[in-house]
């Protein structure tokens, strides 16, 4: 999204009330100065932890006012995150020394006659392959997603430099509860560029963090910052930036698995994910219970354009190729609930899948919602207004989170 302001009008628009989960809305406009004004300068550099739920949100004073988009989110300026600052011990970058899954298009059975179209052969049967077909049954469970390990403690690294009260400031945590993490540091004592605070620490083994009620109607409770890492650029408020532990851990999964697959590619953008407690996250009226996040489409270089940012996509940048590559990536952790992408984004994946044989056809129908009329079918992508130049990936609610609601759970 465009770094003033976007597009996402999830307050507005009902098209997918139902899959949006929400409660009923009420107007609201206007757009968060305040997040602003925190000068949202530092960078993030987090490391692996665990969490815990005691990260406690300020007192609404900080809550932006801000217009009903659905902001992918923006550190703001400064926002010079990509610094992966694991910290002692925890520094691998990309290579977590698990197998690389396939990529589920050379699975695809050749059965149908080749098309024409100057496709290979294995390219056109799959286009031409329509036996219905549902790609989770091939891609969910694959090898680098079985085990993920929730986090036991998240650093964040201010690049310029400042002190750790700005720091809680930035993540809206008490001063005290800083303190307690970085024993012996000053407050109010400028740190040098690189310094590294710890802004999450799992309390103990007794720790639960869990998604309670519904994406658009829920709570957090044992939110934990998400970490740092390869495969992304951290665009959202450090605030925003929260989710179960698990599902920080199984992103940071997807994410180095992307950085794995494509080393040459620009990271992915991380935008919003939930507040530290989950409830409401303005401008969305999901993000509540620290299973959402949304994501920048994968992007073509455009000559001439300026910096790396949210955009609203189009055939002229919209990536398809790699568009499903990171969805076929997000079904394989076998953790995604649904993906929400405008419609006519799906059908430029669709007309792409279509003329070339990257995904069957049989398949399709599974994936997108295009070409149908949207909310009258349960497909993983699913159109929702607003979605232009960032996509929303949900998570699925865990078996032990008894307190989740999805009307997508079976
Ligand atoms: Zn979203």
């Amino acid at each position: 999204m465009e770094p003033d302001d976007p597009t996402e009008h999830e307050e507005l628009d009902d098209a997918n009330e139902e899959l949006e989960e929400d409660p009923p809305r009420s107007p609201w406009v206007g757009r968060g100065l305040v997040a602003g004004a925190l000068g949202l300068w530092g960078v993030v550099a987090w490391m692996r932890v665990g969490g815990d739920a005691r990260v406690q949100v300020r007192p609404a004073a900080l809550v932006d006012p801000g217009d009903e988009s659905d902001e992918a989110g923006d550190r703001g300026d400064g926002a010079d995150v990509l610094d992966d600052g694991r910290g002692d011990g925890a520094s691998e970058r990309r290579d977590d020394g698990e197998p690389e899954a396939a990529l589920g298009e050379d699975e695809a059975p050749e059965e149908a006659a080749a098309g024409g179209s100057g496709l290979d052969p294995e390219a056109a049967a799959r286009a031409a392959d329509s036996t219905p077909r549902d790609p989770r049954e091939r891609l969910e469970g694959a090898s680098w997603a079985k085990d993920f390990e929730p986090p036991t403690k998240v650093t964040y690294k201010v690049k310029r430099g400042g002190s750790m009260k700005m720091v809680a400031n930035l993540y809206k945590i008490f001063h005290h509860e800083i303190q307690a993490w970085n024993p012996g540091v000053d407050l109010d004592v400028e740190q040098g560029p690189g310094t590294k605070f710890v802004v999450w620490q799992s309390p103990g083994d007794d720790f639960v963090s869990e998604s309670v009620g519904y994406a658009g109607d829920g709570s957090l409770v044992g939110g934990v910052p998400m970490v740092d890492g390869p495969g992304r650029i951290l665009k959202m408020e450090a605030w925003k930036s929260y989710a179960t532990a698990y599902n920080v851990a199984v992103l940071d999964a997807i994410l180095r698995q992307w950085a794995k697959r494509f080393p040459e590619d620009r990271p992915l953008l991380v935008g919003n994910m939930s507040a530290a407690k989950g409830g409401r996250l303005r401008p969305h009226s999901t993000h509540r219970s620290g299973r959402d996040v949304d994501l920048s489409y994968p992007q073509k270089i455009v000559p001439g354009e300026e910096e790396y940012n949210w955009r609203e996509m189009s055939e002229r940048n919209l990536d398809a190729d790699r568009n499903w590559a990171l969805l076929e990536l997000l079904v394989e952790s076998g953790e995604l609930e649904v993906v929400l992408m405008d419609s006519k984004l799906q059908k430029i994946l669709y007309d792409h899948a279509i003329a070339t044989g990257r995904v069957a056809k049989g398949e399709l129908g599974f994936w997108l919602e295009y070409p149908r009329q949207p909310g009258t079918v349960e497909t993983i992508v699913r159109h929702h207004a607003g979605h232009v130049d960032h996509l929303h990936a949900r998570f699925k609610c865990q078996p032990s989170e008894s307190r989740c609601k999805s009307r997508d759970r079976d």
